[in-house]
């Protein structure tokens, strides 16, 4: 595999800040701000739209650490988070990252968003509309996303399971304490 992110990936030579079982958070070697990181695929997927959806959640999670991290430490006042997909949009090796930028007070262009560099198009409301309309998605979760996960399985049978060794033991110390008081009543008849 000639692809550049696959051999670093591979060769373990990567300025690591975090690891999840899908990704990997790194130093970017050619950073535009201090601390840029970028957090990529561990298997070759060539863009974000090929990214499995069970592995977006994972994604989140690990690029909200990297961000919160980079905040706290580096005390970078805000982040800016850029994808691109596609050679068109800049995306120079084909496999999927994310790009964490740091920004700092003392920057130039501080107070800029990372999509300032597009002009602004000519629009109008009507346009806008059947854009809106021609666009509009009715988006259906799968329900893969909606199983519940194998611990959560686990964890509703072991509650179930605790709930009837619970009755099985109530009934058991009922049992015993009306057997104890009938003993207990044969015993005091018994005595009087
Ligand atoms: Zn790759």
């Amino acid at each position: 595999m000639d692809c550049l992110f696959c051999q670093l990936i591979e060769s373990g030579k990567l300025l690591k800040i975090l690891e999840s079982p899908n990704f990997v958070a790194f130093l970017d070697i050619a950073p535009r701000t201090k601390g840029q990181t970028l957090v990529v695929s561990k298997k070759h997927f060539e863009n974000f739209e090929s990214l499995p959806p069970e592995l977006l959640g994972e994604l989140n999670l690990v690029t909200q650490a990297v961000v919160k991290n980079i905040k706290s430490k580096l005390k970078a006042k805000g982040v800016s988070m850029a994808v691109n997909s596609g050679e068109l949009a800049g995306q120079r090796i084909p496999h999927f990252a994310l790009i964490v930028y740091p920004r700092y007070e003392e920057e130039e262009t501080k107070g800029v968003p990372v999509g300032a560099f597009f002009k602004p198009i000519e629009t109008n409301e009507e346009e806008l509309t059947e854009l809106a309309k021609k666009l509009n998605i009715k988006l259906s979760v799968s329900n893969k996303t909606l199983e519940p996960k194998k611990e959560q399985i686990i964890s509703e049978k072991k509650s179930e399971q605790k709930e009837q060794l619970k009755e099985e033991l109530v009934g058991k110390l009922k049992s015993r304490n009306t057997k104890k008081k009938t003993t207990r009543k044969k015993e005091y008849v018994e005595f009087v």
